[in-house]
């Protein structure tokens, strides 16, 4: 899945998304947190830079479709990739990620 099929699952019109930069800098990042989420308008919890045939656009969004975000990307990835995802995920929205992995001992 590519970032056009992202939009495409969330409801978002590119054109309806700020131009961003290539690379993603937290202090700009910090900015946007708060802003409407562009799938449903609610406050934002996370922004990340979508890369589009036309350049590169802010992606603002609430919890739960920062979320939605991630397990499209991640169903659209090849299996055990999803620590991948959660790196990403984490690191556009500028937030740490501790990864506890629970199971039996072998
Ligand atoms: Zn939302």
């Amino acid at each position: 899945m590519d970032d056009a099929d992202l939009l495409l699952r969330l409801r978002v019109d590119p054109a309806d998304l700020d131009p961003a930069p290539e690379r993603l800098r937290p202090a700009d990042a910090e900015h946007r947190i708060g802003l409407p989420c562009a799938s449903c308008g609610l406050p934002g919890y996370a922004t990340r830079i979508v890369r589009l045939a036309d350049g590169c656009r802010w992606l603002d969004t609430c919890r739960d479709h920062m979320i939605a975000s991630a397990t499209f990307q991640a169903a659209n990835r090849p299996r055990g990739d999803i620590l991948t995802d959660l790196r990403e995920a984490a690191a556009d929205a500028g937030v740490a990620l501790t990864v506890v992995i629970y199971g039996e001992a072998g």
